[in-house]
C-alpha cells in the first residue's frame, strides 16, 4: 500500500507536501550543508528560520503586538502548571470550566497552586455537551478562567468564546489551534501541544499577553516563568529547533491554502460529511449535542461492540488507519486535524458504509 490515511488523535497525520518539503531539505538546508537540526540556534540560519515562523504564525492568527508568541518544550501538559505559576499574581483563585479529560487534568494542576472554582461543569452530562453560559458560576475576582476549547479525547467543541469580563480567559487549544480564524485579543493565554495541527510532537506554542508576564509565584522553577523565555526570544535554553522549523513549514502551507478562512470552510465540510454520515446510519452513534461537536475529533461507536476489532482491521486493510477510540471512552475515534485531506474523510465515509451494509 502505499499510502495510508491516518486518524491518529497525536500525533497525527501531517501535511503530505510539507513533509516531502522537509525531506528534500534535511540534509542541506537552503545550500548551508547543514541540517536544521544540526545549526546552532543562534546561527544566522536558524534565527532566520525561527523569525519566518513566528511572523506566519502571528500572520495567520492575527496576533496582536501585545502578546509574545513562545516556543517551548514540555507539552501543554506544562502548561497546566506554568498558567498558574505566571497568573496567579498574588491571587489565590482561579476558574475552571471542565468538559472533559484534558480540563480534569489542567484542574489537578490548577489546584496544586491555587483555589480552583469548577465554575461549569458537564460531568452529569458524561461530558457530551457544554454547559449554557448563563449558568457559570465565574468569579469576577479569579486570577483568571481556563477552559478547553477542544476536549480531544470526548469530542467536545466550543463554537464560540466563552465572555468572561475583565480576568484572563486561558485556553488549551492543543487539538484546536489553526483549525479556523479566532479573535485572539478576547485571550489572556493561548497554549497548545503542536502534535496535532502545527508539527511534530516537542514543540509547544504560548500566545501570552504582555501584561500577563513577570510576576511568577515564588520559588518555581526558571523554566516555568514566562518572562524567561519572552525576554529571550524563546532561546533562553536550546529550544526544540526542528519542531519550530517544520512548524514554520506548516505555516506556510496553511498560508499557501488561504490561511484559517480557507482551511475552516473545509474543516467545517469534513466534520459536517462524517457526522452526518454517522447520524443517518443507525448502526454508528455519536452522543455529543450537535451544538458542540468538535471539527477536529469525531468518536463515534458501533451498534455492536463486538464488531469494533473487525471494524479496526477492515479498516487498516483500505488504508485507513488509528481509527481506535480513546481507551476510557472506547469505539473509534477520527481525528480530522488540518492536514486529514478531504478525499480521506470521504474515504472513511465509503468503508462506513460498505461496513454497515456487510455488517449492519
Ligand atoms: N490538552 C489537550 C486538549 C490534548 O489533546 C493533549 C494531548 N492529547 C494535551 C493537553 C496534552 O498535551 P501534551 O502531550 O503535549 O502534554
Amino acid at each position: 500500500m502505499s499510502k495510508v490515511y491516518n486518524f491518529s488523535a497525536g500525533p497525527a497525520v501531517l501535511p503530505a507536501e510539507v513533509l516531502e518539503r522537509a525531506r528534500d531539505e534535511l540534509v542541506d538546508w537552503h545550500g548551508s550543508h547543514m541540517s536544521v537540526m544540526e545549526m546552532s540556534h543562534r546561527g544566522k540560519e536558524f534565527m532566520s528560520i525561527a523569525e519566518k515562523a513566528e511572523a506566519d504564525l502571528r500572520e495567520l492568527m492575527k496576533i496582536p503586538d501585545n502578546y509574545k508568541v513562545l516556543f517551548l518544550q514540555g507539552g501543554a501538559s506544562s502548561q497546566f502548571s506554568m498558567v498558574p505559576i505566571n497568573l496567579l499574581r498574588g491571587n489565590s483563585k482561579a476558574d475552571y470550566i471542565w468538559t472533559g479529560a484534558w480540563g480534569k487534568k489542567a484542574i489537578a494542576e490548577g489546584k496544586r497552586y491555587c483555589d480552583v472554582n469548577v465554575a461549569a461543569s458537564s460531568e452529569a452530562e458524561k461530558f457530551t455537551t457544554i454547559p449554557d453560559p448563563s449558568g457559570w458560576s465565574l468569579d469576577a475576582d479569579a486570577a483568571y478562567v481556563h477552559y478547553t476549547p477542544n476536549e480531544t479525547i470526548g469530542g467536545v467543541e466550543f463554537h464560540w468564546i466563552p465572555d468572561v469580563g475583565d480576568v484572563p480567559l486561558v485556553a488549551d487549544m492543543s487539538s484546536t489551534i489553526l483549525s479556523r480564524p479566532i479573535d485572539v485579543s478576547k485571550y489572556g493565554v493561548i497554549y497548545a501541544g503542536a502534535q496535532k495541527n502545527i508539527g511534530p510532537a516537542g514543540l509547544t506554542v504560548v500566545v501570552v499577553r504582555d501584561d500577563l508576564i513577570g510576576q511568577p509565584v515564588d520559588g518555581q522553577p526558571v523554566m516555568f516563568d514566562y518572562a524567561t523565555h519572552a525576554n529571550n526570544d524563546s532561546m533562553y535554553n536550546t529550544p526544540p529547533t526542528y519542531g519550530w522549523y517544520f512548524a514554520g513549514l506548516v505555516f506556510e502551507w496553511l498560508k499557501d491554502k488561504g490561511g484559517l478562512e480557507a482551511i475552516s470552510m473545509i474543516n467545517h465540510r469534513k466534520a459536517s460529511a462524517l457526522y452526518k454520515t454517522i447520524d443517518d446510519s443507525g448502526f454508528y452513534a455519536n452522543p455529543v449535542d450537535p451544538d458542540c461537536r468538535s471539527w477536529m475529533n469525531v468518536p463515534f461507536t458501533l451498534a455492536d461492540p463486538e464488531l469494533d476489532a473487525t471494524f479496526l482491521e477492515e479498516a487498516k486493510q483500505e488504508g485507513l488507519v488509528t481509527l481506535k477510540g480513546h481507551r476510557s471512552v472506547g469505539g473509534m475515534r477520527a481525528s480530522i486535524y488540518n492536514a486529514m485531506p478531504e478525499e480521506g474523510v470521504a474515504a472513511l465515509i465509503d468503508f462506513m458504509g460498505e461496513f454497515e451494509k456487510r455488517h449492519g
